[in-house]
């Protein structure tokens, strides 16, 4: 009898262009794990076989991503802190008996890389109110900032992103507004954007120019472009900034503590991240 090699991997629609495979399978390599990591590219109605045979199939562990985040949260028997008030799970470990650990990394791997990066935001305003924005949301009201302001094309996502985390948080304020300039950029000490916008070359620029003062930080969530043009925008305008690839890293780093009780080699992964990011 041939045993099934142990495997850990990515679930989603559509998943070939991820990263996550280059990292996991540089920090199994590294720590001599004797376990691959996956690509599991699922049709909605696949969802449910995939998870009915995961003892089976011997795998360990699994990350999510879109548009399973929220779908698979009714499977897991265990939800860790962030997941309920999320409402998404990124990463599920199989126990031993076949029982199901959700955890969210997003919001975690956001709030290691801010703190990486020395940044304290006070006032901070995000663009975008869906998935990501909300591990931010999240993140950020852990955190206890004083002031989380939230603008979305569609005003009824962010009003009620800021209705639902107000009443988690009492010490942040959460607001919504319906036009980007109301976010009030000078008097705000962190911008993250939490759109899709500037993931194409021929996106529009949200933000003018002006408004980008040295004293803000800009997180974009993107990292493919490398550079957005937000970014670019922030480089010209002499303030700090970042782009995603950090919050990338580490909410993989954070599943793969989960998947392996073992320490993560992060500077392996980030290596592997970013040769892989310049082959997008
Ligand atoms: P999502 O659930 O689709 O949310 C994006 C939100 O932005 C939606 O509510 C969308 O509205 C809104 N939006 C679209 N165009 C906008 C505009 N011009 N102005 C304001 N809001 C706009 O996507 P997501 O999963 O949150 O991901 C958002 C971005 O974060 C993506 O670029 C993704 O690649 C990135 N991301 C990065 C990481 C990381 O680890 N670095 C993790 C997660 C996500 P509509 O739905 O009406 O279009």
């Amino acid at each position: 009898m041939t045993l099934k090699p142990k495997l850990y991997g990515l679930i989603g629609f559509p998943v070939k262009h991820s990263l996550s495979p280059c990292m996991h399978n540089a920090a199994l390599k590294a720590l001599k794990i004797k376990a691959r990591y996956k690509l599991f590219e699922l049709q909605a109605e696949q969802l449910e076989d995939f998870l009915g045979n995961l003892k089976k199939n011997n795998i360990l562990g699994f990350n999510v991503t879109i548009p399973y985040k929220e779908k698979v949260l009714p499977y897991v028997n265990t939800k860790s802190f962030g997941v309920r008030e999320i409402g998404a799970v990124n990463t599920v470990v199989v126990t031993k008996d076949g029982k199901l650990k959700g955890f969210n990394t997003d919001f975690a791997g956001f709030s290691r890389h801010l703190k990486e990066l020395k940044v304290n935001p006070k006032k901070t305003a995000i663009i975008g109110a869906g998935g990501a924005a909300r591990a931010v949301c999240f993140a950020l009201g852990n955190s206890k900032v004083e002031e989380v302001c939230i603008y979305d094309i569609d005003v009824y996502k962010s009003l009620n992103l800021s209705r639902q985390f107000k009443d988690a948080f009492d010490q942040t304020k959460f607001s919504a507004v319906a036009r980007i300039d109301e976010l009030n950029l000078q008097d705000k000490d962190l911008l993250v954007n939490a759109s899709p916008v500037g993931m194409h070359a021929d996106d529009p620029c949200l933000i003018e120019d002006k408004q980008i003062h040295k004293n803000i930080f800009v997180y974009d969530l993107i990292y493919n472009p490398v550079e957005t043009r937000l970014i670019s925008q922030a480089r010209q305008r002499g303030a700090r900034f970042s782009n995603g690839l950090g919050m990338l890293l580490y909410q993989g780093a954070l599943s793969f503590e989960h998947f392996t009780g073992k320490k993560a080699p992060v500077k392996i992964m980030q290596a592997a991240l970013e040769k892989g990011v310049k082959k997008l």
